[in-house]
C-alpha cells in the first residue's frame, strides 16, 4: 500500500507528490491523460512567485510582463508598467511536464491514462476506469475544478464556477503589458496576454453568454486563430478540504483567486501544506480526520484570508455595470495611483492594493456606487 497516492498530474498533483516522496513517503501519481500537461487549460500568466513556487528551469517561459493596461469603454487605458519582471508567460503544457519530471526524480510512480472513477472512503482505497483498486493510506485529491474525489466525499462545489474561452491569434503588441478588458466580460474581465511580439491570448470568463461574449471580444483582433482553449474555473473554496484519510488541494479545493482566476500559486501553496499535512500523519501513525485537520490552519494562514477577501471584492465586481468601470478606470487614471498600483500591484496577493486603492479619495467620490462600503468593512 502506498503512502499517499495523488490524483492528478497538474502543478498542485506534481508539487505534492514530489515533497512528499522528497519526505520520503512511498508515493504514487494517478493521471487520466497519456501525457502530462495535456490539454492546456489556461492562459499561463504566472507572477514571479508563482513561477518561484513551481521550482522548474525557465524552459517554459515564451515572455516577461511587466505591467498591464486596463481598458474602459472609450479613451486611454490605465497603463502602468514597473519597468521589471512581474510576470511570466508560460508554456503550461511544458511547464507541467517540468514539475512531473521533478516528482518522478524524487522517487514518486506515476500511473498515467488511468482515470478514477471512484473512492470507497472507509476502505482507503481508489477505483479507476480499468477496474483496478488502489489502496492508500492518504489520498491527495488534486484532480482539477470537476474534481470527482470531491464529489465522491460529498463535498459541494465551490459556490461559483466561471468558463473560460481562449484563443492564441496573432496580435502585434509592443509593450510588455498584459491587457485587461473588463467591460468585455461582465462577472469578470477579458484579457490580451502577450506571449510574443506578435501573438497574444486572448480570453475572458464568466458564467452567462461565455461563448457570445468571447466572439464579440475576439472582433478586436486578427481572425488569425492559432490555438484555443476552453476550461474551467472555480471560484470560492469547497466546505470542507479534509477528512478521513483525504486532503483536497488547488482546484479540486476551489483555491483559484477569485480576483484573478489564477491557480497555480495557490495550488502550489495547498501542495505544500498538503504534502505537509500527510507526512505528519504518515510519522505519527494516525491518518485520521483528526491527525490531517492540521491542513486546514496551514491553508487558511497562508492564502485564506486573500480568497476570503478577492471573493468580496469579485462579489462587488458583478454588480458592476459599464458605466461604473469606466467611472472607476477615469478616476483612478492619476499618476499617484499608478504609482501605488505599480508599488503595491502583487497578482497573487492583491488585498493591499484593493485597500490602498479603496481609501483613496478618487474612488471615495464615487460613493456607495462602487461597493466601497461594504469592501472597506471587509478589509479595514
Ligand atoms: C481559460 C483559463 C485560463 C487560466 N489562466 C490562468 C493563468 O494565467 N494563471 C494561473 O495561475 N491560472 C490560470 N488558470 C487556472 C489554472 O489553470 C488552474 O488553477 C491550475 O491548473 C490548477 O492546477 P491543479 O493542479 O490544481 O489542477 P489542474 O491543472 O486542473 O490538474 C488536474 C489534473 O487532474 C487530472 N484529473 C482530473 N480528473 C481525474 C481523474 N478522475 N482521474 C485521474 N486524473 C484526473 C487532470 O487530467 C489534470 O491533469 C486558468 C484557467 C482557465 C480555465
Amino acid at each position: 500500500m502506498y503512502d499517499v497516492v495523488v490524483i492528478g498530474g497538474g502543478p498542485t498533483g506534481s508539487s505534492a507528490a514530489r515533497l512528499c516522496a522528497e519526505a520520503g513517503l512511498s508515493t504514487l501519481l494517478v493521471e487520466e491523460h497519456a501525457t502530462i500537461g495535456y490539454p492546456v487549460q489556461c492562459a499561463g500568466l504566472l507572477s514571479n512567485s508563482a513561477f518561484a513556487e513551481c521550482e522548474v528551469s525557465n524552459r517554459s517561459v515564451y515572455r516577461t510582463v511587466s505591467g498591464a493596461k486596463i481598458f474602459g469603454s472609450s479613451g486611454e487605458p490605465l497603463s502602468f508598467d514597473a519597468g521589471e519582471t512581474k510576470a511570466y508567460v508560460v508554456d503550461r503544457g511544458t511547464l507541467d511536464h517540468e514539475m512531473a519530471e521533478r516528482a518522478a526524480e524524487a522517487g514518486a510512480e506515476f500511473s498515467l491514462k488511468t482515470c478514477v472513477t471512484a473512492v470507497n472512503e472507509e476502505k482507503h482505497c481508489i477505483h479507476t476506469a480499468g477496474g483496478e483498486d488502489i489502496p492508500y493510506r492518504i489520498l491527495i485529491a488534486a484532480d482539477g475544478p470537476r474534481s470527482v474525489c470531491a464529489r465522491a466525499f460529498g463535498v459541494p462545489q465551490s459556490p461559483l464556477v466561471y468558463s473560460g474561452i481562449q484563443a492564441e491569434v496573432l496580435y502585434e503588441t509592443d509593450t510588455p503589458q498584459v491587457e485587461l478588458y473588463p467591460n468585455a466580460a461582465p462577472e469578470f474581465f477579458a484579457w490580451a496576454i502577450p506571449v510574443s511580439p506578435n501573438r497574444a491570448r486572448i480570453g475572458l470568463c464568466g458564467t452567462k453568454n461565455v461563448p457570445g461574449l468571447f466572439t464579440a471580444f475576439r472582433r478586436r483582433f486578427t481572425d488569425m486563430n492559432v490555438h484555443s482553449v476552453t476550461g474551467t474555473i472555480p471560484i470560492g473554496v469547497r466546505k470542507q478540504t479534509f477528512g478521513d484519510g483525504w486532503i483536497l488541494a488547488g482546484d479540486a479545493a476551489g483555491f483559484p483567486k477569485p480576483t484573478s482566476g489564477g491557480g497555480v500559486y495557490t495550488g502550489i501553496r495547498s501542495a505544500r501544506h498538503a504534502a505537509a499535512a500527510a507526512v505528519a500523519a504518515i510519522e505519527s501513525g494516525d491518518c485520521s480526520r483528526k491527525a490531517l485537520s492540521l491542513y486546514e490552519p496551514l491553508w487558511k494562514n497562508d492564502f485564506g484570508r486573500e480568497l476570503e477577501l478577492g471573493f468580496a471584492a469579485l462579489k462587488v465586481r458583478r454588480t458592476l455595470d459599464v458605466a461604473d468601470v469606466d467611472a472607476g478606470i477615469s478616476a483612478l487614471n492619476n499618476p499617484e495611483v499608478l504609482r501605488i498600483i505599480t508599488e503595491h500591484g502583487d497578482m497573487d496577493r492583491s488585498s493591499d492594493l484593493i485597500k490602498r486603492l479603496l481609501m483613496r479619495p478618487e474612488l471615495l467620490a464615487l460613493g456607495g456606487k462602487l461597493g466601497m462600503k461594504t469592501l472597506l468593512r471587509m478589509f479595514l
